[in-house]
């Protein structure tokens, strides 16, 4: 059994001062995500490596999966940390590793070994030769080859001597919360929950607005869309749900509106709330699910309409993505599954037979002064009437 995990990220971008940062975020979050499993783990930085140790015992799988969930992580390596030892321990260590984890002792293999403390008495060449002969000698099958080894035998002199040789690849990214934060627009379609994971992968903080419309949508529909958020929270960390009431406004603008407009208005007033509840969460920026040309809501001319409300940047992660595309990350994350389950959806509920496909804004700014009436007091209402859901 492995007690430690050793967690490898990329450098690129974390130079310099706020290196740390970046670090430390990663370190938390790793060790938020193994909290939620057996094993006791601690997870510790220590000049450049981050290491996650197990007090107790623990399920391999398990370390697995939490750890893929956390952005950052490039490489996660079960490792064996031992005493810094002189040279004949460090190689009974060895032998004894690779008969623990290689059932058949039959492959190339090459020894790379790296001296972080330079008062080890051997240096990096002499420990790969020597050791490799200590291998060799152990292990009759197995053979050196230095240019396509199946296995690579890490060595790291440290204050420890750390010895792994698989490197299980991470989910890749920024640690979530090095990035400022977002409100995404979570329906519960396909697209968004990606949106939100894609944007999450970059360092970003993710709270949520869903708009239902009950009684049209009921609270299944509802549930779906918490459902989602759980599982994209997996992956982006503890999430504001905002559950907008949306019902009383979508009437007012089937009631006032021309029908063909009804879904760009409507998209208008969702962008709206949905800046409302970014300001009051501190967010930067809305991330939306959509991509061109998918509906007659997504034409460059209706994302620009349904922009042009906004204040703040609006990121769309998959607006170039083909659904396969989309539907691929979605599987991976596992948001696909609940995604499909055919539950109403509040924009469905309204929709016009021939939604206009190229608004023209200063058109759709005319139909909306027919709102101006009763529309302030129901934002108001709608902002004011929202639950919110702490999705852990
Ligand atoms: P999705 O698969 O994400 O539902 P979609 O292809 O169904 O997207 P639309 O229904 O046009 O496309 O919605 C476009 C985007 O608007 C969604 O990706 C989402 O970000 C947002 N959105 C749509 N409906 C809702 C809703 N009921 N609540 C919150 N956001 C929504
Ligand atoms: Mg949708």
């Amino acid at each position: 059994m492995f007690q430690s995990f050793l967690i490898k990220y990329a450098e690129i971008g974390i130079k310099g001062k706020n290196r740390y940062l970046f670090e430390d975020a990663l370190v938390d979050n790793a060790q938020r995500a193994l909290d939620n499993i057996d094993g006791n783990f601690k997870v510790t930085k220590e000049y450049g490596r981050i290491y996650a140790t197990a007090e107790t015992s623990y399920e391999y799988e398990e370390v697995m999966d939490a750890l893929s969930h956390v952005f950052g992580i490039v490489g996660i390596c079960p490792m064996i940390q031992i005493e810094d030892c002189g040279f004949d321990d460090l190689a009974e260590n060895m032998i004894r590793y690779i008969e623990e984890n290689y059932g058949e002792k039959n492959f190339t293999f090459k020894v790379m070994a790296r001296r972080a403390r330079k008062n080890y008495p051997m240096d990096s060449m002499e420990i790969n030769a020597e050791l490799g002969g200590r291998i060799l000698d152990a292990f009759p099958n197995i053979k050196v080859d230095v240019h396509h080894p199946d296995v690579v035998f890490h060595i790291e002199i440290r204050n420890h001597i750390n010895i792994y040789s698989k490197i299980v690849p991470g989910p890749g990214g920024m640690p979530v919360g090095t990035a400022g934060k977002a409100m995404l627009l979570l329906s519960g379609g396909i697209d968004s929950p990606v949106a939100g994971y894609m944007t999450a992968k970059r360092g970003v903080v993710v709270d949520a607005v869903y708009f239902h419309a009950p009684p049209y949508t009921s609270e299944r529909a509802k549930q779906k869309v918490v459902d989602l958020a759980k599982i994209v929270s997996k992956y982006s960390g503890p999430m504001n749900l905002y559950v907008v009431n949306f019902t009383e406004i979508q009437m007012y603008i089937y009631d006032k509106c021309p029908h063909d407009e009804l879904t760009i208005i409507m998209r208008r007033y969702m962008m709206r709330i949905a800046e409302y509840f970014a300001r009051k969460e501190g967010a930067q920026g809305l991330i939306t699910g959509e991509s061109i040309g998918q509906v007659a809501s997504q034409t460059m001319q209706s994302l620009a309409a349904t922009n042009e409300v906004c204040t703040m940047p609006v990121f769309r992660p998959v607006i170039a993505f083909d659904k396969q595309e989309i539907v691929d990350i979605a599987l991976k994350i596992g948001t696909y599954d609940t995604s499909i389950l055919p539950y109403e959806d509040c924009c469905t509920t309204f929709v016009a037979k021939h939604p206009v496909t190229k608004p023209n804004i200063n058109i759709i700014k005319k139909s909306e002064t027919h709102l101006e009436e009763e529309i302030d007091r129901m934002f108001q209402k709608a902002v004011e009437t929202a639950e919110r859901i702490a999705i852990e």
